[in-house]
């Protein structure tokens, strides 16, 4: 009996990968190891944070560096650090942002769910553009567009850029040169870009002032982490607005290096990030893991899951009706993680499958997204090889029993 089914609770397998809504990925070996050890010492959370950012910097060519709980944390902490800068009568008024400049530009095509993080400091989304995906318009959001947007109370410009490529790199560049001629910082999403690693210096080059990184999708690091990149002072904000503050302000020593000295007359209160602490398992799993995909590489675990993506493959070849498409395939130079795309036919319903692999035992998710195309997509990234078996046979079954025939 596995630890959750002591209290009840059915685990599952979840072959969509990183997704939080099944639990996020399994926690690699070398991750659960750090976190353990680091749960066997104590260090003053700015400390970590301070050797955090040297790694970071070293590694990306940032000016400074920071761990938080996940994309959405470093978002919020982003935009409360563009809203109170190092003003500490700022800090203690956000999320209210009364008599400061509150607003912060985005595309009306990257308006999504995230976006709840800039809204969530107390900042105010002014949309541009006009979304015109609906009528197969070529022509996306213009720089005119951001610029003629810009007031006197704009704070920011924001790209939700979730994974970076070369076109992305180019939207955010012309985003960058605006922003520089209004000297306005470009915040940039970049959730799902972590991986591979080399990205991060082709962010930090791009010129965006902060970017926010999930640590617990590609890279795999603790579910619950991330980490900002950006400039020095945005970033010794968000510390200032995200350490813990009840200490006594004569024993306040924070890192020179986090918040250079001087920075603020005085030791803030609580700030706005205080409720999304990390904790120092978290940090140290993490900064362990980066250091591990740094130093190793993906390589070999991309090519263990590519190899067990291809035998799921070839149990369900011979089913009627069905395209088998791989992605990330390490044969290709992979680089990311692998993906299977089971194209399904006219004779099946990707929704009701999803819902018979869901209900039974094993309890199977898979990615949802591309259901409206009849797609169901899976990894192999929390597929142990003890479970292989029983999610080949599975899948066959479901997929045979909803074959229209
Ligand atoms: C996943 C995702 C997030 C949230 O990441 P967390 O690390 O879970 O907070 C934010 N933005 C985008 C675009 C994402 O894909």
């Amino acid at each position: 009996m596995t630890l959750y089914e002591q209290f009840g609770i059915q685990p599952v397998i979840n072959l969509w990968g990183t997704a939080t809504q099944y639990g996020g990925p399994l926690l690699s070996p070398d991750v659960a190891e750090a976190m353990a050890e680091a749960g066997q010492h104590c260090a003053r959370p700015e400390d970590i944070q301070a050797a955090a950012s040297r790694y970071l910097t070293k590694l990306s060519g940032a000016e400074a560096g920071y761990i938080t709980c996940g994309t959405f944390s470093g978002l919020m902490l982003g935009a409360a650090a563009c809203l109170a800068k190092l003003d500490l009568k700022r800090m203690e008024q956000l999320p209210d942002t009364s008599g400061m400049p509150n607003e912060f530009i985005l595309s009306r095509y990257q308006r999504c769910g995230w976006d709840r993080a800039i809204r969530a400091a107390g900042g105010r989304i002014v949309e541009v553009g006009v979304n015109e995906r609906l009528i197969g318009a070529a022509r996306g959001v213009e720089a005119w567009e951001y610029e003629e947007a810009i007031t006197e109370k704009t704070v920011a410009l924001v790209f939700i850029g979730f994974s970076w490529n070369a076109r992305i790199r180019e939207e955010v560049e012309k985003l960058v040169a605006l922003g520089e001629r209004h000297a306005l910082p470009v915040l940039l999403d970049a959730a799902s870009a972590a991986t591979p690693l080399t990205n991060l210096r082709q962010i930090v080059e791009s010129g965006v002032a902060l970017a926010s990184f999930s640590g617990g999708k590609g890279l795999r690091g603790p579910q619950n982490s991330g980490f900002i990149l950006g400039k020095k002072e945005l970033i010794a904000s968000a510390a200032l607005q995200h350490l813990d503050m009840v200490g006594s302000p004569t024993a306040w020593t924070p890192p020179a290096e986090l918040i250079p000295s001087g920075a603020v007359a005085h030791q803030p209160r609580q700030g706005i990030g205080r409720g999304m602490k990390v904790s120092k398992e978290t940090m140290m799993g993490l900064l362990v893991r980066i250091k591990n995909v740094a130093e190793h590489g993906l390589e070999e675990e991309n090519a263990a899951m590519d190899a067990k993506l291809t035998r799921i493959a070839d149990t369900l070849r011979d089913l009627p009706d069905l395209e088998l498409v791989l992605f990330n395939r390490s044969a290709d130079g992979g680089g990311e993680t692998p993906t299977m795309e089971l194209r399904l036919g006219k004779g099946y319903r990707a929704g009701g499958i999803c819902t018979a692999l869901k209900k039974g035992s094993p309890s199977i998710c898979v990615n949802e997204k591309k259901i409206p195309e009849n797609i169901i997509t899976i990894t192999a990234m929390n597929l142990p090889d003890t479970l292989l078996e029983s999610v080949q046979s599975r899948l066959r079954r479901v997929l045979l029993e909803a074959h229209a025939g």
